[in-house]
């Protein structure tokens, strides 16, 4: 089987799933979109509400955001997969729980084995807090983790891990809008040298 069908075998299993209480609530799951063999994956934390609506990532504006940095950094959506830790949205956009991350988090842990990235770019503190643990680094806090890269192996991949600040954050705080571009600047310039 091709990547692409391994990673369908897995969207389909995620979108009948019901391991955690986010299925009751959810109008749609979301497991992910973009290239199967892509060197690189974004991970966010949950679908929000648009997410919800139509099943796929980042396409509010937190997600048009998404796009704006991305192009900046030379990437279109489609050569990157982009993907959330948690797959149904919470209700309200609350934070996931920690067990509706540690049932949740196995369909990512296969999405990342089947695409075998060089790159992982988390977004926010949820994402990174769990790839740090798979990685067995110390997590402190986003604002003191990010905008670094992290050369380790995750799931007996070797690879680099660079977090940065969730987009949707951006929407909110100024500073952290340019801190975001300057990260995905960052990103561009360092991509091209590693494969
Ligand atoms: N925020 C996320 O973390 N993921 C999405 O897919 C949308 C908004
Ligand atoms: Fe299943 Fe994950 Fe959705 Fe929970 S959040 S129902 S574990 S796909």
């Amino acid at each position: 089987m091709s990547k692409k069908e391994h990673l369908d075998a897995v969207a389909s299993e995620i979108i009948a799933c019901t391991k955690c209480p986010l299925w009751k609530s959810r109008k749609n799951a979301v497991p992910g979109e973009g290239s199967p063999t892509s060197r690189m994956m974004f991970i966010g934390e949950a679908p929000g509400a648009l997410e919800d609506t139509k099943g796929e990532p980042f396409v509010g504006m937190a997600g048009k955001f998404l796009d704006t940095l991305l192009s900046q950094a030379g990437w279109s959506r489609e050569q990157v997969f982009i993907t959330n830790v948690v797959k149904c949205r919470p209700p309200r956009n609350r934070q996931p729980k920690p067990l509706e991350i540690e049932t949740c988090t196995p369909y990512l842990d296969r999405q990342i084995s089947i695409i075998r990235p060089k790159f992982i770019v988390t977004l926010g503190s949820h994402s990174t807090s769990y790839v740090f643990s798979k990685a067995m680094l110390p997590f402190t806090s986003i604002t003191q983790v990010r905008g670094k890269t992290y050369k380790t192996t995750i799931l007996g991949l070797r690879l680099t891990v660079f977090p940065t600040f969730h987009p949707a954050s951006a929407l909110y705080n100024p500073e952290y809008k340019e801190i975001l571009k300057r990260d995905f600047q960052l990103l561009g310039k360092k991509l091209p040298k590693m494969s």
